[in-house]
């Protein structure tokens, strides 16, 4: 079909996520069609890198010959069943691997061990909220009621998970409608709530999050966190210990500590699983995005023994978790996911990463220097750049200026595709990208940052 049908049919009828409509109908859209490693093809036949991996999904590259072998097999056997009263052999193999893979990664702790399945990322954290609070209830405590999270925290888009996000542009609005949540101050150096500064702070912020703990004990059930990375809120990287540090006032104070690693999972900072840079183990783990390398939507709240065997019992004790989705453990979602966790074993996938990493971190020391660059951030291969107005004072530009998407439109002319998170340019390649095409779109982030200082001089 021709470009601008394609785009009048798409402005008829779609409501684009997270975006103003307003501006959408009023500009022309990208659509892409082909895919390849690292980079995207659009219906002009120019080629971007996806320097976001098509929304943090993609881990091994688009067109994955061995993820497309698995799809099309179990397509010929079995598209969909469900997971209500019966099995299927996809999502039993993957849960096996998965229970092998996090238990292996993350031993400190009781293990994860026990696999619910649901298709996206929010969904993963609406069950991991509903088991935590189930959990204090089978044991007959039913006083607690109140999560505690984080400011700048982003768990998604359902009302639960909205219920315990900290970002005020997405969560504010819906406020009358959450749940009861308390947030504690983000481990934000950059911009310290508290006004310190890390090492000499001794991580005051973690103080403070004890303080909100102590005091709500009673109505505590569990602290959910992004661990190691708020990514949505900014690409935070979190000081060293504070996960230690939260993990053990969670044993202190005996309530949940609940993992997203929805966006950090599967390598993307260095290593399988964020919680690993410090040796914590997590009670509850919600995974999803790059569980299949962006084929199908599948995500994944894993749980210890100790959680799963407070579910269990007499039928009239009501102890059963009554939750599931049509779609849950979706035998194509489930092949795809088995097929791209055997792609990390074979092409070591992780243990690669170090020149890569590096390379990240020296090009960011030199895009550090550039004018209206107020910091960088980096943890193993997410990084994140904030733009502001003032070096000196940190003070961002106008929000009406939409500096961010200035720097990204610009990006995109030069063929590399970013999406940006307010005035952070957030940097999240697939993780085979190769050094040389990591360097190319490097380099472009750092022209457009460079072109926007001329734009505004
Ligand atoms: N949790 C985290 C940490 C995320 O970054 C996201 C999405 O960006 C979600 C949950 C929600 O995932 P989904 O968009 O698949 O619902």
């Amino acid at each position: 079909m021709e470009k601008e049908t394609l785009i009048q049919l798409d402005k008829r009828y779609i409501w684009h996520p997270f975006t103003q409509m307003k501006i959408w109908l009023s500009e022309d859209p990208t659509i892409f069609i082909e895919g390849k490693e690292c980079f995207l093809k659009d219906i002009d036949g120019k080629w971007y890198i996806d320097g976001v991996s098509s929304l943090w999904v993609n881990i091994h590259g688009h067109r994955r010959k061995e993820i497309d072998e698995a799809l099309k097999s179990q397509i010929e056997k079995l598209a969909h069943s469900t997971l209500l009263g019966a099995c299927n052999e996809p999502s039993i193999f993957l849960a096996k691997k998965l229970a092998e893979i996090l238990s292996q990664s993350m031993p400190w702790d009781a293990p994860i061990t026990k696999i619910f399945y649901s298709d996206n990322g929010s969904t993963a954290v609406e069950i991991a909220l509903k088991i935590a609070y189930q959990y204090w209830v089978n044991q007959g405590i039913k006083s607690k009621d109140t999560f505690i999270s984080l400011k700048y925290g982003y768990h998604g888009d359902t009302i639960g998970a909205v219920s315990v996000g900290g970002i005020e542009l997405f969560h504010e609005l819906y406020k009358p409608l959450l749940n009861k949540s308390i947030k504690a101050p983000a481990p934000y150096c950059y911009r310290c709530e508290l006004k310190l500064s890390y090492p000499s702070c001794q991580l005051a912020c973690l103080a403070e999050m004890e303080n909100i703990i102590e005091k709500n004990i009673d109505k505590a059930i569990a602290v959910i966190v992004e661990p190691i990375v708020q990514c949505a809120g900014g690409i935070i990287v979190w000081p060293e210990g504070y996960l230690k540090g939260l993990r053990e006032l969670c044993n202190k104070y005996n309530i949940l500590l609940i993992a997203d690693e929805v966006a950090t999972g599967f390598g993307r900072t260095g290593k399988m699983f964020a919680c690993e840079h410090e040796e914590v183990t997590p009670d509850i783990i919600c995974l999803s995005k790059g569980i299949t390398n962006g084929y199908m939507p599948l995500a994944v709240t894993g749980v210890n023994e100790k959680i799963f065997n407070a579910f269990l019992g007499e039928i009239e004790e009501r102890k059963t978790f009554y939750h599931g989705h049509s779609y849950t453990g979706n035998p194509l979602a489930c092949a795809a996911a088995i097929a791209n966790l055997e792609i990390f074993e074979k092409e070591k996938t992780i243990e690669k990463l170090a020149p890569k990493i590096e390379v990240l971190k020296n090009k960011l020391l030199e895009i550090a220097q550039l004018p209206y660059v107020g910091d960088v951030r980096q943890k193993g291969m997410i990084a994140g750049i904030e733009i502001v107005k003032d070096k000196k004072t940190k003070e961002p530009f106008p929000y009406s200026e939409q500096t961010g998407w200035k720097i990204v439109k610009a990006a995109r002319r030069h063929g590399v595709w970013l999406r940006p998170l307010g005035d952070v340019i957030v940097i999240m390649p697939p993780l085979v990208i190769s050094e040389e095409n990591l360097e190319r779109l490097l380099e472009v982030i750092k022209d457009c940052i460079i072109g926007l200082n001329y734009a505004s001089s």
